[in-house]
């Protein structure tokens, strides 16, 4: 079956920050797995690591919905496997514990798990495999011995507080103690060799840096929660050796039962820490001592266990060990009277119940609802961590419920105030205890996230550090002394003087016997002169070393009042560095606050910053957008200025070309009246000579041509650059011109009506087109020739020989579609189809009336395939005219298949579109259709001459392209911009 492993993600812990100054830590959960006991075979559990573990389903259970199995990674702070010694779990979890209780700072160890996971076998150990509690004892005993208190010199009031009493109150309690319990004294019973097993610790650790100017004193208490009850299981049973009891016959009997314990309170003291009330605290001066009474509580709670029927799995035991600390004397060698320099600290050890549910311990009754109750406790530890850890992760403030059950409310003061609080987490590897353990894991990693304050290093005394060895040395300096001087000093001057006696000779035998002697008086005299001697000396010695000794105090007092100054100095350097310390917090504080501020500044300016930064990006695109529009106008103006300088210098060469032709006409007209003039004056001398040779009567007729025959020059004056109509006039049209009309020259205009008027009015009713007209008259057909014709420019002027006026014939035959045997298309099949070639350049003009043609192809670019299916074509073809405005012009044609398989199209049409200021010069919208020939001469010229050019057909063969040039090749060439 395929196991899906799931790497459960490691929560991260939440970051210690500190709130209001107060440094916290996490609680510190461990985890334990016991081996397997010999009866189970499955294992579910997995330690993959130093702090990791991973549970595994065991067979038969389905984890998901898949039924797929699902494994688990749960991490701890540390996770010890099926061989780590109870030392190797007690130097890791107890020992900093141990270490904190005697720096004066509170802490809790709890053990939870399922029944049978380990949790007393952790915690009490078993024989020869002591657990943290006899550890912790051994540790405490072992560094605090030599620095205890005799005991009742600390003295336990019942509000939680601690006395202190004098040596001799302490000797007279001690007295009265053992009196009292030389009464009931019962035979001290030796401790149970397993116990002595339990306690018997090889590797004995100690803590450093204890305070040896203090002394110590360990008091321990030891309660059960049962029920959500409280019991005092280190209570000593009321001395009751009968107790009045009434057996069923109504007789008193003597009680051998057992007498239930009376539960207790707990009550809060006046620094808020909550206590049981009435407990009983035993002062232990050793750790068989308070091992022993630990297991005569524990030996009570079995006894109740059994004699109530309770499930010893199911209650909470609670081993407290409390520590009390005072400074000693400024001499060092009493405690110091001082309550207020007393400092209790307690390590709580608990074995909590086990933590599975009720269904599994098969309980009835009122062992289930008292079950229910324990489970209630432990549901409520559960609740606790849970809103603690809520409040302190998303800052709520949510009441956490300790007052719920006992065990909590007893705690209370370790998650609410400070102290370290360690857990370690008991599981049995095996398969039946799965699921249990799984919730068993979700709690311990909820409570990982719990934070507790860290307890604060307790202030100094002020007295003089060391006071303990120089009191110790100074006695062992006495007691040398003395032993030099042989023994001990009494105290009494009597003694001193016989000693100081002893040290001199002895006196000799004054009895005087003979009145006569002369010895004993003298010998005596010279024994006490002796003695005065010594006594002198032993004056003068006993002066010097006063001299000495009051020198040497002196010296001594000197170096203390030295040593006094420098410790002043240190106080006044400590509290400067206090000082210094607190304005560094309050500078830190503002500055954090300040940061806070500058965050939230920098935020709003960022925002602002992004909000500019859209408005100029917008604003750029504005402005790249009219930047374009501006090159736009400004590139359409230089086309147009362009075009505008063609235009001006293409009428500029003309008007010099036209200036030239009149100046020209001038001449040849000067030169003909010249002419004129000569013959008459040839004629008048000829004359002249006849008369004098002959008769006069016979005059001879000059060969003069008449003057209807002079040749008139008729020169197009009209200076529209459209002017179409190369022209000719045959003399035989030419009107004889006025002197008036003479010198202005004739336009092409009343040329080509003169002309008209007398070309057949047959020929102009047949003409349809004034492609055909030139084709009408046949004599001046004949007469057409041409002469001198000159094409200057893509305007069609010309330049003509002053001798012949006519219609130049053959530039109309040119300009007229080629006749070309074409095949038609059929229009049978409906309607004609129009090929509508828009290129893709062309503006919209917005006109009213827009040029549609139904059912046509639309192309943008000259297809063949497209021009195949129809039979009409129209180009749109767009430019800018003179005056700046867009023309349209829509070219028509007629679409032909060409032999060679091709097609062709025949411009026939074209339709001009323009738009104009109706303020503006009377400009017309045009369409040549609407235009009567005769209506306005440049009109008709302009149309013709872009029909003329329009009318050269474009032939496409088969697979030939349009090119661009193609594109304009049948209208008027204009100088592009
Ligand atoms: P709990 O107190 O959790 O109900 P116990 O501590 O009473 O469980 O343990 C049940 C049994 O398992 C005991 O016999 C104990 O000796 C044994 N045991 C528990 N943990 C271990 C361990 N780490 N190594 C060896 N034996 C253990
Ligand atoms: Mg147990």
């Amino acid at each position: 079956m395929s196991k899906a492993v799931k790497m459960k993600p490691v929560r991260r812990l939440v970051p210690k920050k500190p709130s209001n100054n107060i440094l916290k830590d996490p609680v510190g959960v461990y985890c334990r797995v016991r081996p397997l006991s010999q009866d189970d075979q499955e294992c579910c559990i997995e330690v993959i690591s130093e702090t990791t573990i991973q549970l595994h389903p065991p067979d038969g259970i389905k984890v998901n919905r898949n039924g797929e199995f699902k494994e688990t990674q749960y991490s701890f702070k540390k996770v010890f496997g099926i061989n780590t010694t109870q030392l190797e779990l007690f130097e890791d979890v107890a020992k900093p514990l141990v270490d904190d209780l005697l720096h004066c700072k509170n802490g809790l160890l709890f053990t939870y798990g399922v029944t049978g996971s380990g949790k007393t076998y952790t915690m009490t150990g078993s024989p020869g495999q002591g657990g943290l509690l006899p550890r912790c004892l051994n540790m405490i005993f072992n560094s605090i011995g030599p620095y205890q208190a005799k005991r009742f010199v600390f003295k336990t009031d019942d509000k939680n507080g601690m006395e202190i009493q004098t040596q001799v109150d302490a000797l007279l309690e001690r007295q009265k103690r053992e009196n009292q319990s030389a009464l009931i004294k019962t035979p001290k019973q030796r401790l149970d060799p397993d116990v002595a097993d339990m306690i018997n610790i090889e590797d004995t650790c100690k803590v450093e840096g204890i305070d040896e100017d203090s002394v110590f004193t360990i008091f321990v208490s030891y309660i059960e929660i049962y029920n959500n009850y409280i019991y005092d299981l280190l209570e000593e049973t009321p001395f009751e050796p009968i107790k009045p009891k009434w057996n069923g016959c109504g007789t008193p009997m003597r009680s051998t039962e057992f007498i239930p314990p009376q539960s207790k309170i707990l009550r809060e003291d006046q620094n808020h820490n909550m206590y049981v009330a009435g407990c009983t605290e035993v002062e232990v001066k050793s750790t068989e001592e308070a091992f022993e009474v630990f297991w005569k509580g524990q030996k009570k709670r079995r006894i109740a266990n059994t004699q109530l029927n309770r499930e010893s799995s199911r209650s909470h035991s609670v081993f407290i060990i409390k520590l009390a600390q005072a400074p000693l004397d400024a001499d060092g060698d009493n405690v110091l009277q001082e309550k207020e320099q007393i400092c209790v600290s307690q390590l709580c050890l608990v074995d909590l119940a086990g933590s599975e549910r009720t269904h599994r311990t098969k309980a009835e009754g009122n062992r289930l609802r008292e079950a229910g109750n324990i489970n209630q406790s432990l549901m409520t530890l559960r609740t606790c961590i849970e809103v603690l850890r809520e409040n302190q992760m998303y800052g709520t403030n949510k009441m956490v419920p300790y007052r719920d059950s006992k065990v909590t409310h007893l705690f209370k003061n370790y998650f609410d105030g400070e102290g370290k609080v360690r857990m370690i987490v008991c599981v049995n590897p095996k398969a039946d205890d799965y699921e249990e353990t799984l919730l068993v894991m979700r709690f311990a990693e909820m409570t990982q996230e719990v934070e507790v304050a860290r307890p604060v290093d307790r202030p100094i005394c002020g007295l003089t550090p060391g006071r303990r060895h120089r009191n110790q040395a100074f006695k062992d300096e006495l007691t040398r002394k003395l032993d030099e001087r042989g023994g001990p000093i009494n105290g009494d001057d009597g003694s001193m003087i016989d000693i100081l006696l002893q040290s001199f000779p002895p006196l000799p035998s004054c009895e005087l016997v003979d009145p006569s002697d002369e010895q004993t008086l003298p010998a005596l005299i010279e024994c006490l002169e002796k003695r005065q001697r010594a006594r002198e000396m032993l004056i003068e010695a006993f002066h010097n070393q006063v001299v000495k000794t009051k020198s040497m105090i002196q010296n001594f007092e000197g170096t203390v009042s030295g040593k006094d100054n420098i410790i002043q100095e240190q106080r006044a350097k400590l509290s400067d560095k206090d000082r210094i310390i607190l304005q560094h917090k309050s500078e830190l504080d503002r500055l954090e606050k300040k940061t806070k501020t500058l965050e939230y500044k920098i935020d709003i300016l960022q925002k602002t910053a992004n909000i500019y930064e859209e408005d100029k990006r917008a604003l750029q695109q504005e402005l790249d957008t009219k930047d374009q529009k501006l090159h736009r106008q400004l590139s359409d103006n230089r086309r147009l200025e362009a075009r505008l300088q063609g235009v001006a210098s293409e009428t500029k060469i003309k008007w010099e070309k036209e200036c030239e032709r009149r100046v020209a006409a001038k001449q040849l007209e000067m030169q003909n009246k010249l002419w004129v003039k000569d013959e008459k004056l040839k004629q008048l001398k000829a004359i002249v000579t006849e008369n004098k040779n002959e008769r006069p009567d016979q005059p001879e007729k000059p060969e003069r041509p008449s003057r209807d025959k002079d040749k008139v020059l008729l020169r197009p004056v009209t200076p529209s650059p459209a002017s179409l109509y190369n022209c000719e006039v045959p003399p035989s049209f030419s009107k004889p011109s006025t002197p008036s009309q003479q010198s202005s020259g004739l336009s092409v205009a009343s040329c080509v009506s003169e002309w008209e008027q007398r070309v057949p009015q047959s020929n102009w009713q047949a003409g349809t087109t004034p492609t055909s007209r030139p084709l009408g008259p046949g004599s001046y057909g004949s007469q057409g020739r041409r002469r001198g014709l000159y094409q200057t420019g893509e305007r069609g002027t010309c330049i003509l020989p002053p001798s012949n006026v006519h219609v130049e014939d053959e530039i109309l035959h040119r300009s007229a579609p080629p006749v070309r045997p074409r095949h038609r298309r059929s229009r049978s099949a409906g309607g004609e189809r129009w090929v509508d070639h828009k290129p893709a350049s062309n503006l919209e003009l917005d006109t009213v009336l827009q040029p549609h043609i139904p059912n046509a192809i639309q192309i943008s670019t000259p297809s063949e395939k497209a021009l195949s299916k129809c039979d009409k074509y129209v180009l749109t073809h767009q430019e800018l005219a003179s005056d700046g405005e867009i023309e349209t012009k829509l070219i028509k044609g007629e679409v032909f298949r060409t032999r060679g398989g091709g097609q062709a199209v025949q411009f026939t049409d074209i339709e001009t579109l323009k738009q104009e200021s109706p303020t503006g010069s009377s400009r017309k919208r045009r369409s040549s259709g609407n235009i009567p020939v005769q209506q306005e001469e440049t009109t008709e010229n302009e149309w013709t001459d872009v029909e003329t050019r329009c009318s050269v057909a474009v032939e496409m063969r088969a697979g030939s392209n349009l090119g661009p040039g193609y594109q304009h090749h049948g209208l008027p060439k204009r100088r592009k911009p």
